[in-house]
């Protein structure tokens, strides 16, 4: 035996007590901290404005931390700039493809920008192209590709050099729900075929529940809760119910119609004339709530039980759904 290697798996990206601060009064990061660990797909959910994009810019050094600390692929994102920026590829919001040239074109220029030659470029490019099922539309110019053609190219023109920490911010808003898929797909192979690392963020718990090994749910610029999904949902008891109102109520005026069932119900949050808990036991507390809530001259139009999804999970750490946290009518 020679040298000794290091054994320990190195975490690919270490977020540690991040925060920012815009304009004196924007508290965009209040102490984000996180691991991913190397090969696996890691996703920041959470609505419009937590800090996702604040996030990753600071991972991918396009903005400074007020205070805190990472590395991504080992290095110091203040002090090695340039280390991190070589072994990342990434994938903003908004798109990075040139609308007049081909997709082949937008990939060597991508491929030049980090040092390859010409032909290096156009080899790593049509083997991208093949990868994402791109080769019929190589030579075409890409203002004529769809909005999923696009995103992918986008993603495609991430990967050029070969990095081993990809982010993706939002990599999905915006496509129709058969590009998301494609994409889905795509995105799953990248971590499980290439062992590269991928840091994603998304407002769709559907594609943080699909595509993350591991989920940070954030809200106002802090981590909440992190973990597997399962771990996550694991996480609630019981059955999450929703009760849909005939009219809206005052949240008052329903937490005092179930206020002899206190000790059974979780999580009560009323928005709307929605009606939001998690029961220990469904069967037995779901007719105890209606009785109560039509005792108290409350009407009902619709019920609904199930186990726990990541909304619950969110809202039971943030006291609002991301679906509502994303309408705007949160508070
Ligand atoms: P997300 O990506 O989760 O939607 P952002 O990180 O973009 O959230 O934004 C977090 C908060 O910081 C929001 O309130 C947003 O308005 C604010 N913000 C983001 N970028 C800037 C900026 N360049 N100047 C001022 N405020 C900003
Ligand atoms: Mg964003």
């Amino acid at each position: 035996m020679g040298e000794t290697t290091i054994a320990t798996r190195a975490h690919a990206v270490e977020a540690r007590g991040l925060t920012k601060t815009y304009g004196g009064k924007t508290k965009a990061l209040q102490g984000v901290s996180f691991d991913v660990e190397a090969g696996r797909v890691f996703a920041l959910l959470g609505p419009n404005g937590a800090g996702k994009s604040t996030t990753v810019k600071i991972l991918t050094t396009l903005a400074r931390p007020d205070s805190g600390t990472a590395t991504v692929a080992g290095h110091d994102v203040l002090r090695e700039p340039n280390h991190v920026r070589r072994a990342i590829g990434c994938v903003g919001q908004k798109s990075a493809v040139d609308l007049e040239a081909t997709g082949l074109e937008n990939l060597v220029l991508q491929g030049q920008l980090f040092g390859m030659s010409g032909a290096e470029a156009r080899r790593r490019g049509a083997e991208l192209l093949e990868r994402f099922n791109l080769a019929h539309v190589a030579k075409r110019v890409t203002h004529t590709y769809s909005g999923g053609m696009q995103r992918k190219l986008d993603v495609a023109m991430g990967l050029m050099h070969r990095p081993s920490v990809l982010f993706l911010d939002e990599p999905t808003t915006g496509l129709d729900p058969e590009a998301r898929a494609d994409l889905w797909r795509e995105v799953a192979h990248l971590a499980g075929d290439d062992g590269l690392t991928v840091l994603l963020t998304t407002h769709y718990l559907e594609e943080a529940d699909r595509l993350a090994d591991r989920i940070a749910i954030v809200d106002h610029g802090r981590v909440v809760a992190e973990g597997t999904s399962d771990e996550l949902k694991g996480g609630l008891r019981g059955d999450a119910v929703q009760i849909e109102l005939d009219i809206e109520v005052p949240e008052a005026r329903v937490r005092a119609s179930l206020a002899r069932l206190d000790g059974q119900l979780h999580d009560v949050k009323v928005n709307g004339r929605a009606l939001h808990a998690r029961v220990d036991n469904g069967a037995k507390a779901l007719p105890a709530m209606l009785a109560a809530l039509d005792g108290a001259g409350i009407g009902v139009v619709s019920v609904k039980m199930a186990r726990p999804t990541l909304d619950d999970v969110y809202l039971h750490h943030t006291g609002h759904t991301l679906t509502e946290a994303e309408q705007g009518n949160a508070r």
